[in-house]
């Protein structure tokens, strides 16, 4: 299903800062206060998806020894190369980053529905599939806590835009923390190479946001970096708007929407 992309794009290939950015240092300050504040929310858990920028905020919790667990959602369906950093980063940081699995039984009601391939033709399967993948286990590990941080930034998406240091999330019910929240792109990727960060090997094959295999791919030149999340979905190449479900209420005054 993933679109050929014949040729590398500009995205990945653009001028790194070697410098710091402008005002960097007063955003990493404020990453850190809001990493130090989350920590005093416990019990508190970060939600890492091996992003470049989720290295970044693990790299500044295991560095600052905030007390925050890291745990990540293996939906089953993650590249080859995000399971390859997940080992390689908890080597590294020698920290574990908590395995949280979809239930069997709700897979197997996926299968049933032949959702590998219904996806693509069906939204409801895809958010189904969502749903049991991602949302369904995001929710057991948030039960009970009191706070989480993610690694939303206003800079990704349309979607995104509106996205506060910290929130209510409606959805969950508890604290939400971004520390990355004023990042752009230069930040992420300055910091990154300043610390040798490691990071997913499909960045420097054409990705530019990543998430599980079938619903990933390669964006071509001049695309938004998030085209290639659930491409077939998006009718707006300049509005970018789909979500797996997790990130749908943004604030205290929002309902639960698809975004
Ligand atoms: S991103 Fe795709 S494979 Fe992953 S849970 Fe959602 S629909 Fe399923």
């Amino acid at each position: 299903m993933n679109a050929p992309i014949t040729s590398p794009i500009a995205w990945y290939r653009r001028p790194r800062a070697t410098h710091a950015p402008i005002g960097f240092e007063a955003r990493l300050n404020e990453s850190l206060d809001v990493l130090r504040e989350a920590g005093q929310h416990a019990p508190c858990v970060f939600a890492h998806s091996l992003s470049a920028e989720d290295m970044v905020i693990f790299h500044l919790i295991v560095e600052h020894a905030f007390p925050i667990q890291s745990f990540a959602l293996d939906t089953g369906k993650l590249p080859e190369a995000t399971l390859d950093l997940w080992s390689r980063a908890e080597a590294i940081y020698s920290t574990r980053i908590e395995r949280v699995m979809p239930r069997q039984t709700s897979i197997d009601v996926l299968n049933a529905m032949n959702a590998d391939s219904a996806l693509y033709e069906n939204k409801e399967v895809r958010l189904r599939c969502c749903d049991t993948r991602k949302t369904e286990p995001l929710r057991s590990v948030l039960a009970g806590k009191r706070s989480w941080v993610t690694g939303l930034r206003r800079a990704q998406s349309a979607g995104r835009a509106q996205v506060a240091s910290t929130e209510y999330d409606s959805t969950f019910q508890l604290q939400k923390f971004n520390p990355l929240a004023n990042w752009a792109d230069e930040d992420v990727w300055y910091f990154t190479d300043k610390h040798k960060i490691p990071f997913n090997a499909l960045y420097e094959k054409g990705y530019a946001s990543i998430g599980c295999d079938p619903c990933t791919r390669p964006i071509r030149e001049n695309e938004h970096p998030r085209a290639g999340r659930w491409w077939w979905e998006q009718t707006d190449a300049n509005a970018i708007k789909s979500e797996c479900g997790i990130h749908v209420a943004a604030n205290s005054n929002s309902t639960p929407k698809e975004n």
